[in-house]
């Protein structure tokens, strides 16, 4: 019996990973996965709902009205609330499994409690592994714990890197559909809206992640995420636009072989694949037909038109709290566009300038990196504001 945690359980992750736990409790009766805590942010109406489905011993909101609301709802069920809940709920001695959904920097200091905790952590939540990808491997290894990839690229890039010897690998390669706004001119990018930024071509995900895509800064995060997961230099993980978003990751060997992991475009593929790994269990999907796929098509990404893939390079260059600076930056930029408050290539100014001149002091702890996070969260929020905005790049 492995026990589950699913943090942002209300979020696209969060719903997809009960899809397929459902569709593994119609195999087998679902004896082995048990769901014995979930954490949403504010949709506590959505969490109860969930909570009555599978009966988890212990819930985590994000505000204490809320949780108030659902003790009232979940008589029986622990309610924990705030980041200090996430922390302990993931380090109960209920869960072995944390399914991490979360959205941002949020995730991060549960993410380390749950490896110091010894617990796998099953990691969609990317934005951690950028601001403190060593300090959680620290955190992993003093505490017993395991990271495993839930992100479709770093899945992939992980499956075809099984059974393989660490000095044989050349390249990590990461596909990037390129978003929503693949075909549109840099004149055209200064006038999309935030709705046509979340029409994804290929992938239907939360909208943060969405709008990363459509600047391919969510490619710069993978490309730091995937540095850290596989322990390659981030000049060794390149990135390829491949519209179809069949072809998940590629990695490259010595010899010039190159192995690819194809699959369906849907996140429960990888979602499965880290609960059940290293054992595949049949999956739910109807299966991939590459006559009917046709053509696959690769492309090299165009740098004047996606600056922010460059942009965190550089960061995962600089080091220390730089990546952790570069990720609020983006965060702030991003709310502020799905608000309307930014157009769409301010996104890239704002990250831009919280991030030169930044000096990216050692990322020596947790408190640290978190310190980095609110003090570029004060830098881009100041940028934004309206007596600044005529200074705005
Ligand atoms: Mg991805």
């Amino acid at each position: 019996m492995t026990r589950l945690a699913i943090l942002g359980s209300t979020g696209s992750i969060g719903r997809t990973t009960f899809a397929v736990l459902e569709g593994l409790r119609r195999q087998d009766g679902n004896a082995e996965w048990e769901v014995v805590a979930l954490a949403a942010g504010r949709r506590v109406e959505d969490l109860i709902h969930q909570a009555r489905a599978w009966s988890p011993g212990l819930v985590c909101v994000a505000a204490s009205a809320d949780a108030r609301r659902a003790r009232e709802e979940l008589p029986g069920v622990e309610v924990l609330s705030g980041g200090r809940g996430l922390c302990e709920l993931v380090a109960d001695g209920r869960v072995d499994v944390v399914v991490n959904g979360l959205v941002g920097a949020v995730g991060l200091a549960p993410t380390e409690s749950a490896l110091k905790a010894g617990k796998i952590v099953a990691m969609a939540n990317k934005e951690p592994l950028v601001m403190a990808g060593g300090l959680l491997q620290e955190a992993a290894l003093a505490g017993g714990g395991e990271l495993l990839p839930v992100d479709s690229e770093p899945s992939a890039l992980w499956q075809c890197l099984r059974g393989e010897r660490e000095e044989d690998v050349s390249r990590l390669i990461l596909t990037a559909s390129g978003g929503a706004f693949r075909d549109r001119s840099r004149s055209e990018l200064a006038r999309v809206t935030a709705a046509e930024a979340l029409h994804h071509p290929t992938w239907r995900m939360g909208p943060k992640i969405t709008v990363d895509s459509a600047t391919l800064m969510n490619k710069g995060f993978e490309v730091i995420e995937a540095a850290w997961l596989f322990g390659v230099d981030v000049d060794r993980v390149e990135v390829v636009i491949h519209r179809e978003s069949i072809v998940h990751s590629l990695v490259e060997f010595t010899d010039g072989s190159i192995l690819a992991h194809l699959g369906r475009t849907d996140m429960s593929l990888p979602i499965q694949y880290a609960l059940t790994y290293p054992v595949r269990k049949p999956g739910t999907l109807p299966r991939l037909d590459l006559a009917d796929v046709g053509a696959l098509h690769f492309e090299a990404p165009d740098p004047d038109r996606v600056p922010g893939l460059s942009l965190c390079r550089d960061a995962a260059r600089a080091g220390g709290t730089a990546p952790a600076a570069l990720n609020a930056a983006n965060e702030v930029a991003v709310s502020a566009f799905l608000e309307g408050r930014l157009g769409f290539l301010d996104i890239h100014e704002l990250n831009l300038c919280v991030v030169d001149g930044w000096d990216p002091g050692p990322a020596t702890d947790l408190e640290t990196v978190l310190e980095a996070d609110r003090l570029a969260r004060a830098r881009a929020v100041e940028r934004l504001s309206p007596a600044t905005a005529g200074t705005r790049r």
